[in-house]
């Protein structure tokens, strides 16, 4: 059986961008506004030979009650059925008290973690990516989902924790 891969993250921060920049075709929905992926969509995908499983997520997309509220969300049950995952943050936006919480919850379900801080449009900015180090999960992966620009390398990392 090939790989699970779940792309989780808080609303907004492009989460159905990276899934469409991955697959090479525009399969998952982006919005501008939150809330638009609501269910968890899983998507045959391959990269370097790899064959795997995307899948995107948008359970995290709630309201005030955040995380706590999620915890049975469909988020959560898509990283329980998954191998690996992708965290996505916003380097625009810079650390938010929700990505720490999410990082807890993903410390709590084991599996492996890469971190991808996107919307660094521009190389200039890939140092603020720096800050990420703080979560604890390894070095920060500064991308660009809507122009392509490091997912490459995210890409093999992901790919190697299959
Ligand atoms: P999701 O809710 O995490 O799935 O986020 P979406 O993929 O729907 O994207 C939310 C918004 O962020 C949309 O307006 C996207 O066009 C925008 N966005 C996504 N990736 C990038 C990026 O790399 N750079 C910039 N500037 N905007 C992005
Ligand atoms: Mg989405």
């Amino acid at each position: 059986p090939v790989g699970v891969l779940a792309v989780v993250g808080r609303p907004n921060v492009g989460k159905s961008t990276l899934v469409n920049r991955i697959l090479g075709r525009r399969a998952a929905v982006v919005e501008d506004t939150p809330g638009v992926t609501r269910d968890r969509v899983s998507y045959e995908a391959e990269w370097a030979g790899t064959d795997f499983k995307l899948v995107d997520t948008g359970g995290w997309e709630t309201d005030v009650e955040g995380i706590d509220s999620a915890i049975a969300s469909q988020a959560q049950v898509a990283v329980s059925l998954s191998d690996a995952v992708i965290l996505v943050v916003d380097g625009q936006v810079g650390m938010t008290a929700s990505d720490e919480r999410i990082v807890k919850m993903l410390r709590s379900a084991g599996k492996p973690v890469v971190l991808a801080v996107n919307k660094l449009d521009d190389q200039m900015a890939d140092y603020t990516a720096g800050e990420f180090w703080r979560l604890g999960l390894g070095e920060p992966h500064a991308i660009s989902a809507m122009h392509g620009r490091g997912v490459g390398d995210l890409l093999d990392a992901a790919v190697d924790t299959l």
